[in-house]
């Protein structure tokens, strides 16, 4: 084997042109694989040291380093920070002058450049001709997740980097990425053609983010409770995630309309914005001139801001890849910092309906129910989230609300079966909220008018409120007891198991909702 480096001159590499002391964990396992030429997948979350995983080895081999990134701020604000270490980088995407393409191309062939930064797009050009004529050492591709049809980031850009074993046979390949899943790990190693890659796994604990679930509270008691949270941390910045542009605008306004006056200021990001619009916001945001940004999914890509100390979902997310991306915004200087996820019937509705609308019904609405399951968890959520990401968490994390807050179960056989018995009563032609109405025997015009009235179960379940039925509701969907059907109105139907459970008067075993009050003042700072 070719000698093409040791991991002593890495880490005067490491020292010297970076200023750290030391590797961080399975950092050097990771440089010490790719100098011996061996291909590597890197699954590290936000924040727990990629860039250097194939920045010191591209300093330590003697040839080029070529980086493929999606995203062409990242690989700005990367390439910045790498020259002002003294280190010849340079990128090429659709951002590049035709001259300036001519002088980084003329560096490269020079080697004054050890790293060159590449968009997938723009690779397939230099492939054909340029690239082969160069010594390349290292191929590193960040974001691999978007290879993965099964990621919740694909880009079809990035199935052309298939072809780079091809073109590279001997050149070792190091993918990078913050979120997969099992599955979109098997499919990266596919997709890509490294069958033999050594593949590292970092933990995605991140025990300095408190993990809160906040089921079925009404829009009006929401924005109460979000004010509250805030106006007990004045001073603290947080995201708050919402699924649609418009929900962001009003919860924006709503925020500035009623917490301007105590000098919180509140903006918003969308991908409906102009360019310049969203960078200004979005400067405001990092810099502090904007304390609460409220945004969607479009928000966060590369931001490095430190000190987020707190993070909201406003709705419910897709998927579970998003919403640890998400919540991971917060304490990324591992600082105590807070995240609520608020989700309720509604949302589940209209993210099935995405879901099923989508080209990938299947994997959506697989997805999803895995997101719903962790919200509706009854053990703790860091474990239920940890493994989701193929990773144990053997001790109770103390730090999410069922962990505060133990669940205790009591016997809803009574509770269950009025459900289902008004549910066939209605012919299962109603959705959850009317279901729930019925129930409690509300005097809405349309039961009236529907004869809702006259069914044997109407006002059976009087003394549970409505957020308590609809907790139920969730927890019986969840025990596949009842199913949504996915038509217009999601009515809900009885399972067979629900059926049998009816018939043969079987126990259901529920959980009583429990209640945290958000608003209760941040957990001291570590
Ligand atoms: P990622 O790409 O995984 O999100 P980065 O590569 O941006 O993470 O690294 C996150 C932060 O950690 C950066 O500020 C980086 O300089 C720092 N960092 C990385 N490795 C080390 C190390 N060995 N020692 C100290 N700091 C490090
Ligand atoms: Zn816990």
């Amino acid at each position: 084997m070719q000698e093409n480096g040791t991991i002593e001159q890495a880490k005067t590499v490491l020292k010297h042109y970076f200023g750290y002391a030391q590797f961080r964990p399975l950092q050097e396992e990771i440089i010490e694989k790719l100098l011996q030429q061996q291909d590597v997948l890197v699954l590290m979350p936000t924040g727990g040291g990629k860039s250097i995983c194939y920045q010191v080895p591209a300093l330590v081999f003697p040839g080029l380093t070529i980086v493929i990134s999606p995203l062409i701020a990242l690989m700005k604000d990367q390439v910045t920070a790498l020259q002002a270490n003294g280190i010849g980088a340079a990128y090429l995407n659709s951002t590049i002058g035709m001259d300036e393409e001519q002088w980084i191309k003329h560096e490269c062939v020079q080697g004054r450049i050890k790293l060159l930064y590449v968009s997938p797009e723009r690779l397939q050009t230099e492939l054909r001709s340029f690239l082969p004529t160069l010594p390349v050492s290292l191929i590193a591709i960040d974001e691999a997740h978007c290879i993965s049809q099964w990621g919740h980031d694909f880009r079809p850009e990035y199935t052309q980097l298939a072809s780079l074993k091809t073109h590279f046979p001997k050149t070792p390949i190091v993918a990078l990425t913050a979120t997969a899943d099992k599955t979109t790990r098997k499919d990266i190693l596919a997709q890509l053609a490294l069958p033999q890659a050594n593949v590292f796994v970092a933990s995605f604990d991140r025990p300095n983010l408190s993990l809160q679930v906040r089921s079925n509270v009404q829009k009006k008691d929401k924005m109460e409770e979000i004010r509250a949270f805030i106006l007990a941390r004045p001073k603290d910045s947080g995201i708050i995630y919402c699924m649609s542009r418009k929900t962001c605008e009003e919860v924006a306004a709503d925020l500035n309309q009623t917490l301007g006056r105590q000098g919180i200021s509140v903006g918003y990001y969308h991908a409906g914005m102009a360019p310049d619009a969203r960078d200004t916001a979005q400067q405001d945001f990092i810099n502090d001139r904007l304390q609460v940004m409220c945004a969607t999914i479009a928000f966060g890509m590369g931001i490095d801001k430190s000190n987020v100390r707190w993070v909201i979902h406003y709705n419910l997310p897709r998927n579970m890849e998003g919403y640890y991306q998400e919540i991971g915004r917060a304490g990324r200087d591992g600082v105590s910092s807070d995240t609520i996820l608020y989700f309720n019937m509604g949302d589940l509705n209209m993210l099935t309906r995405f879901a099923q609308e989508s080209g990938q019904q299947e994997m959506n609405m697989e997805k999803l129910n895995r997101m719903r399951q962790y919200a509706e968890a009854n053990t703790c959520r860091r474990k239920v989230l940890l493994s989701y990401f193929g990773e144990t968490l053997e001790q109770q994390c103390n730090n999410c609300d069922v962990c505060a807050n133990p669940r205790s179960f009591f016997d809803g056989t009574v509770l269950t079966q009025k459900a289902l018995s008004a549910l066939l009563r209605l012919n299962e032609r109603v959705g959850s909220q009317m279901l729930i109405d019925v129930l409690r025997g509300s005097h809405r015009a349309d039961i009236l008018q529907a004869g809702y009235d006259k069914i044997k179960t109407y006002g059976a379940g009087a003394d549970i409120s409505n957020r308590d039925w609809q907790q139920y509701i969730l927890q019986l969907l969840d025990q596949g007891i009842i199913e949504i059907a996915y038509d217009e109105n999601f009515t809900l139907k009885v399972t067979d198991f629900g059926k049998t459970i009816l018939a043969e008067k079987r126990p259901v075993q529920l959980t009583r909702p429990v209640d945290f009050t958000p608003s209760a003042k941040p957990a001291a700072k570590e």
